[in-house]
């Protein structure tokens, strides 16, 4: 941790995504006094990417927040850059562009790549998100009679690909399609099983009442002509149609750590382990799920942190995940939460249709969720999205502090290793 500053410390966040400005808003409300801040990004906007799911729905639209408008509101200067380099050891970061950029504190918060997982599938992108019209077509048109969705091994966020199969069996019977065949291949052992048992089985069930087949515990190789072949057991299945998640990988940055798959190593104050005055969170750190939630509350870790050490009354407090997902499902609002909370000792059922946390978002972030909220739309953008059809899911992680690093996969408890390694 940086010692104690008198002059304000400098801090540079890298990433104009939803760890960079969650970490912004923190700072700037925890220790605006002793901090100077300055956010470099290449992007014009910020980008909410959940809600890319339901465009080819016409369900919801992509918000999009121009990155000046933000670092103007949070007192932030911005640079219009990328990162290239990071000499950690002069504290000093390049550009692409070859700006150089001095920082006492610097957060790394420039997210993931995504490369498609097999050739002979439609990867599905939150950046082209229409690329799924082509097939809404086909469905209407009756000329696809099967679609295969799949979560490749090491995948994204797992849960688009369930909100895409509902939204497709809706999207269909509306049509007056009802004979598309929908299967969902994936490795996890359960739907959605990172949410727990409980959350699990109410997912399978609103899969099953929509007539969508869940191939669990399976990792599929898809050959062209829709032709998947699923391990383990070597079982086959043939669709007219596939389509897939993509592969996340770590964006390394010459001067910062990266393990195997590029993701920067960090302790659970989502500092750079081995490098002062560094920290990374989001994506592009290595903790295995890679979820905007998540991704919020590693900035805020991050920020207390920051802000303790430039002098602010703040106390810093490890990073303790807590899972919160909303499933869109095009079908009539539920919210499903693990564990029940009780409410002045009452058990509150976990499907309900009360919404869970508020603004009832699905990026929950401290700072971020209730100011997109306040923008003039942001909230009636995303309730309105989920036209009834909204799933929340609330799950505690459960983390093994002793147990040796998980892979990248998101599928069963996490775990860290020695040195607070994930
Ligand atoms: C289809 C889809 C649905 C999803 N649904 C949900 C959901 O329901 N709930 C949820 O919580 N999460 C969801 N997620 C995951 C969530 O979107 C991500 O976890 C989240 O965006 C990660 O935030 P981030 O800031 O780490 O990365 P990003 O949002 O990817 O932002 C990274 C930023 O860094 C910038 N950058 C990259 N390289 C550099 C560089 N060298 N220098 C400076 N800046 C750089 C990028 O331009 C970008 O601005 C979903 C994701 C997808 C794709």
């Amino acid at each position: 941790m940086p010692s104690a500053h008198i002059a304000p410390l400098r801090v540079v966040i890298a990433g104009g995504g939803v760890a960079a400005l969650e970490t912004l808003m923190a700072l700037h409300d925890l220790g605006e006094q002793q901090l100077r801040l300055t956010v470099v990004a290449p992007d014009d906007d910020f980008v909410l990417r959940p809600m890319s799911v339901a465009v080819p729905f016409s369900a919801g639209h992509v918000t999009r927040v121009p990155l000046d408008e933000v670092c103007a509101g949070f007192g932030a200067r911005r640079v219009r850059a990328a990162v290239a380099a990071v000499d950690a050891g002069a504290r000093r970061v390049t550009c692409h562009d070859g700006a150089v950029l001095d920082y006492d504190v610097l957060v790394l918060a420039t997210g993931a790549d995504t490369r498609p997982a097999y050739r002979a599938a439609l990867t599905f992108s939150d950046e082209d998100p229409e690329r799924l019209n082509g097939l809404l077509r086909d469905i209407e048109q009756g000329s696809c009679a099967s679609v295969a969705l799949v979560v490749p091994p090491a995948g994204s966020w797992a849960l688009p690909v369930y909100e895409l199969a509902l939204m497709l069996a809706r999207h269909a019977r509306d049509a007056g399609v009802d004979d598309l065949e929908i299967h969902l291949v994936t490795p996890e052992p359960a739907p959605l099983a990172v949410f727990g048992a409980e959350a699990s089985d109410a997912v399978a069930r609103l899969l099953a009442d929509a007539g969508i087949r869940v191939h669990a515990g399976s990792y599929a190789s898809v050959q062209r002509g829709g032709r998947i072949t699923l391990a383990p057991g070597d079982r086959r299945l043939h669709v007219a149609r596939v389509v897939a998640l993509p592969v996340v990988e770590g964006r390394p940055i010459p001067g910062v750590p990266a393990d195997d798959h590029g993701f920067v190593p960090v302790d659970d104050h989502c500092r750079v382990i081995g490098v002062d005055g560094v920290y990374a969170v989001g994506d592009g750190a290595d903790f295995p799920v890679k979820q905007g939630g998540l991704a919020a509350q590693q900035a805020d870790v991050a920020a207390r942190d920051i802000a303790a050490a430039a002098g602010a009354d703040v106390t810093p407090e490890p990073f303790r995940p807590v899972l919160r997902g909303m499933l869109l499902t095009g079908g009539e609002p539920r919210f499903l939460r693990r564990p029940p909370a009780t409410t002045n000792g009452t058990r509150i059922p976990p499907v309900s249709t009360d919404r869970l946390w508020w603004p009832p978002t699905k990026v929950v972030g401290r700072y971020l969720a209730p100011w997109l909220a306040g923008r003039a739309g942001a909230l009636r953008a995303e309730a309105e999205a989920a036209p009834g059809g909204g799933l929340a899911v609330e799950a505690e992680l459960a983390v093994d502090r002793d147990a040796q690093p998980l892979s990248l996969s998101p599928l069963g408890p996490l775990r860290r290793g020695p040195r607070g390694r994930w």
